[in-house]
């Protein structure tokens, strides 16, 4: 699967929507949003794209998938079983969580299932690659060996890379999405319609009224 093979498969999920104008939680506009919660319900995809993370591991005798909570548990889940499937040795998919200082910690006694096994990193898209740092650490907290980081989009390669995040990183494809002043944003100067059904749109406009 190429990276866009991914994009058309976040395209066609609603996952990714292109060439609209879009108010963001940090009130600028783009023309661009990443919807990662409307991929996981397409299970069908969810697998075929997990299926392409563990090809790409196939050799690396991973024993453990680890992932943060929420949509984590279903990449480790997924990727865990395809890898099972392709090596013929059981390979668990298991999962972090936030706690209320917002790190990621391993409970439910899954910190013993790490303890002396290789284990790779998911996640679905690093924005500031802030969760995957956590996982990194809560699996090597548990005596774990980080051999990789797969991300299915990663926003911020300059920022976000293996000499970053400090273990071999790799993403399948990169989405980076420009974000502009509501003074400065073309969108707005061309009279594009803002979108009310995703981001902060129609809270934008509702305000606007007042
Ligand atoms: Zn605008």
């Amino acid at each position: 699967m190429t990276g866009t093979e991914l994009l058309e498969i976040f395209k066609k999920t609603g996952g990714y929507i292109t060439g609209s104008h879009i108010v963001y939680t940090s009130g600028k506009h783009g023309e661009a949003y990443l919807n990662k919660d409307a991929i996981y319900p397409h299970t069908n995809e969810i697998s075929q794209v997990c299926f392409e993370i563990a090809k790409r591991y196939k050799e690396k005798e991973i024993e453990v998938v680890a992932a943060p909570a929420l949509g984590g548990i279903i990449l480790s889940q997924w990727t865990a079983y395809h890898l099972s499937k392709m090596t013929g040795k059981e390979v668990l998919g298991i999962y972090t969580e936030k706690t209320p200082d917002k790190n990621q910690v391993f409970t439910r006694g899954y910190g013993k299932l790490v303890y002396g096994k290789k284990v790779l990193v998911v996640e679905d898209i690093t924005t500031t690659g802030g969760s995957v740092i956590k996982v990194i650490s809560s699996v090597k907290s548990a005596e774990g060996i980080v051999i990789g980081v797969c991300v299915l989009a990663n926003r911020d390669p300059e920022n976000i890379n293996s000499n970053t995040i400090g273990v071999p990183f790799q993403s399948i494809t990169e989405i980076k999405l420009n974000a502009w002043e509501e003074k400065e944003c073309p969108l707005c100067k061309k009279g594009i319609p803002i979108n009310t059904q995703v981001g902060k749109g129609k809270e934008y406009l509702s305000n606007k009224k007042t």
